[in-house]
């Protein structure tokens, strides 16, 4: 069924999603970073956010997994979609171009539901911190292109919060490998010193191998993996690890004003991720057991108990920029001030650089040759040829 309609009226929101107006003027309020508190931003009323939960709570994953209905919901009052890059994003701000890629958005007319995160570390860097670190940021890049300057002077930076997945776990794993022992060899060799031959002794490591197999036990707690595969992973690894000291039970308040990237990674692939980093840490522990000089382990069988895992929403800033036809990025980690972007380079800039360069050059051999024709020679002997 195709509905021509395409026009959401503000205010409306779908049953469930709460949003916030000003007691005074009517309009949104907004979560102001680091003060707990929603704000109006035309007349500056403020309103505490009162806290509905003390703690964050987690599903089990086994249980999730096994019920045919899974609870789900909506975080924002509009869902935008992005023709270009897929984002989808939750909002009560219904804002026009895509901060991962500048292409114009959509209002999404039949969007459907997620599951609802559990936890949110809120903005503590407001939108002029933002500004200011990426200025600086931008001000440490030789040869940045002028357009990279403006994403610091315009309000393109977007408040935005990133879907993450986190999984605690109760490991048991067996273990089969080797345990190395360094020793050492008394060997003979024959070395040439002055042009003859000479016996020498020489000291040399040899390892011997020993079967060892076995079992360790480890609990992890909140192994972060992120949930979105629109952002390039490498950057992803810049932003994190990310702390979540700050962490609180998500209420709709943190919302307020900035935009939720919707995640596109299911629990069951954010499970298997979560896994890989725990092995790094089991493998450890398994060439710990092992002990010896080295080892190597040939197989691990681990058993996880107690899944639990949550939705957490992570706070950056972010804007997109088009540059030489390519799209560059640049995010802020909301919580830290790390900034973190591809950054393309002004071929003007180093076209003049070059030039400059040459021009020196050319200004010092000048300068060489009328002094080499005034009779001074730098440099030792000369004039043979
Ligand atoms: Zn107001
Ligand atoms: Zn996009």
């Amino acid at each position: 069924m195709e509905d021509g309609e395409t026009r959401v009226s503000e205010g409306v929101a779908p049953t469930g999603v709460r949003t916030f107006d000003c007691v005074q003027c009517g309009a949104r309020l907004e979560y102001a970073p680091g003060g707990g508190a929603l704000q109006c931003p035309y007349c500056g009323a403020e309103q505490p956010v009162v806290m509905v939960d003390e703690t964050i709570d987690e599903h089990d994953y086994v249980t999730w997994q096994s019920s045919p209905i899974k609870p789900t919901g909506r975080t924002g009052a509009h869902l935008l979609s992005c023709p270009r890059c897929a984002a989808q994003l939750e909002t009560d701000d219904l804002s026009t171009l895509c901060q991962f890629c500048g292409a114009p958005i959509v209002v999404d007319v039949n969007p459907d539901e997620q599951i609802v995160p559990e936890g949110v570390v809120p903005f503590t860097i407001d939108r002029r911190g933002a500004q200011d670190a990426v200025r600086a940021w931008v001000g440490s890049r030789l040869f940045a292109p002028n357009r990279l300057k403006k994403v610091t002077a315009t309000e393109q930076l977007k408040g935005t919060y990133l879907p993450h997945w986190t999984f605690d776990a109760s490991t048991s794993t067996r273990y089969s490998g080797l345990r190395g022992e360094h020793y050492f060899e008394t060997q003979q060799v024959t070395v040439m010193v002055d042009g003859r031959p000479q016996q020498q002794t020489r000291q040399v490591m040899r390892t011997r191998w020993w079967p060892a197999s076995g079992a360790v036990a480890r609990d992890f707690d909140d192994v972060v993996v992120v949930a979105s595969t629109r952002l390039e992973p490498d950057q992803i690894a810049r932003l994190s690890p990310w702390s979540l000291e700050g962490a609180r039970p998500y209420q709709p308040e943190y919302l307020s004003g900035y935009q939720a990237l919707r995640y596109d990674v299911q629990p069951d692939q954010g499970l298997e991720a979560a896994k890989q980093q725990m092995r790094t840490v089991i493998l450890d522990d398994c060439r710990h057991d092992i002990g010896g000089d080295v080892q190597q382990v040939h197989s691990m069988d681990t058993r996880y108990a107690e899944l639990m895992f949550k939705l957490m929403l992570l706070p950056v800033w972010v804007a997109a920029y088009l540059y030489g036809g390519t799209t560059y990025q640049v995010f802020v980690n909301a919580h830290t001030g790390q900034v973190i972007g591809d950054r393309p380079y002004s071929i003007p800039k180093i076209i003049a650089a070059v030039v400059l360069g040459l021009i020196v050059v050319a200004v010092l051999v000048f300068l060489f040759s009328q002094q080499q024709s005034t009779g001074v020679t730098i440099g030792g002997p000369g004039g043979s040829g």
